[in-house]
């Protein structure tokens, strides 16, 4: 049987990856996809160009924040995956409006008309920065939430209202936290694709502070299988950590980005003052989702980055326009 499945988000960098995924040829093949986004200036319908031709995929603009539009939308469907987020957390510090607004408002519009709706099982695509910053060791799924940031307080809130639904209606939710993802058709505003793109343009990188901030790199391919698990696996009203084994200070992912573009440190590198409240580490303990749902990142970060790199310097004519309009 055809499970109908609504993605928010899926014009995104990660949403999109997941209808891809699930509409390519290693997809479930079961399954009828709607994607609700609003096409924010991160959200872009190119992202959706290898699959706009599929039967299985339908595109609604729109925004979470409407209640009467969801509650058609969720009616109509078996479950919800909800990427849909402010996602920047620079952005979040010039201005938290939009962030409460979609991550939490919107949140709970979506989880709330997905209860009236019945459908049966919700996903939320949640962040490792709900859990703060942490000097040494791991995060596991019951540490208290820690938000520093406007964006991660917004999650952290869209977060608690997602499994309150659990709680007090018995509606099936299940969030996801994972690390910081890369990969291809990744907005340039963010430190991956921004850094390549500078390089790319001989352009200069900013690199925040003393550039010691710890990052967990998670592939977009790990990520979107570990999110489909969750989905077909997991279990009700559980939290599941999502990790990508490559721990690194962006100093070091500095290093590596230069060598990729054959660029010089001392040329390239630009020192700027430290982004407001920066959390200096995330490390999420991903033993859970091993242990019961089988899932091990299998991108080597090296292949993963180099990958990446070649797909910048190959799509010159998606990432442009894109960072004119944001002004980058
Ligand atoms: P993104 O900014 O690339 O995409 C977000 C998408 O949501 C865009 O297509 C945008 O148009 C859409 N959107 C925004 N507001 C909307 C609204 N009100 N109604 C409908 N659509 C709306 O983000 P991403 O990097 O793909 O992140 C996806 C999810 O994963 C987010 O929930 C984010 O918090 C989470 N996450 C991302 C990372 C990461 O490294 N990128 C890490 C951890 C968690």
């Amino acid at each position: 049987m055809t499970t109908r499945i609504l993605v928010t988000g899926g014009a995104g960098f990660i949403g999109s990856h997941y209808v891809r995924t699930m509409l390519g040829p290693h997809g479930p093949g079961d399954v009828q996809v709607t994607v609700l986004d609003k096409l924010t200036y991160a959200g872009n319908l190119a992202n959706l160009d290898e699959v706009r031709d599929s039967p299985r995929l339908s595109f609604v603009q729109g925004d979470i924040c409407d209640p009467m539009l969801v509650a058609g939308l969720t009616a109509a469907h078996d479950q919800v995956v909800h990427f849909a987020a402010e996602s920047h957390v620079d952005r979040s510090i010039d201005g938290g409006a939009e962030f409460v607004r979609t991550n939490v408002v919107g949140t709970h519009t979506l989880v709330d008309a997905a209860h009236r709706a019945s459908v049966d099982r919700f996903v939320h695509v949640s962040t490792d920065e709900v859990y703060g910053s942490i000097d040494t060791g791991s995060w596991h799924e019951s540490h208290p939430l820690q938000p520093n940031s406007p964006y991660s307080s917004s999650k952290a809130a869209g977060d608690l209202i997602a499994l309150s639904y659990h709680r007090t209606h018995g509606l099936d939710v299940r969030v996801t936290r994972c690390s910081n993802n890369y990969g291809h058709h990744h907005f340039p505003e963010k430190v991956i694709p921004l850094f390549i793109t500078q390089l790319l343009d001989g352009g200069k990188v900013p690199l925040y502070g003393d550039g010691g901030n710890i990052r967990d790199w998670l592939h977009i391919d790990d990520h979107v299988r570990a999110v489909e698990l969750v989905r077909t696996k997991g279990r009700p009203g559980e939290v599941y950590n999502i990790g990508g084994g490559t721990e690194m200070s962006n100093l070091e992912l500095t290093r590596r980005l230069l060598d990729a573009c054959a660029a010089d440190w001392d040329e390239s590198v630009e020192y700027v003052a430290d982004r407001k409240g920066h959390d200096r580490r995330y490390s999420v303990d991903w033993t859970k989702i091993r242990d019961e749902l089988g899932y091990v990142p299998r991108r080597d970060f090296a292949t993963g980055l180099a990958e990446t790199v070649r797909w910048y310097q190959e799509h010159r004519s998606w990432w442009e326009p894109l960072k004119a309009r944001a002004a980058l």
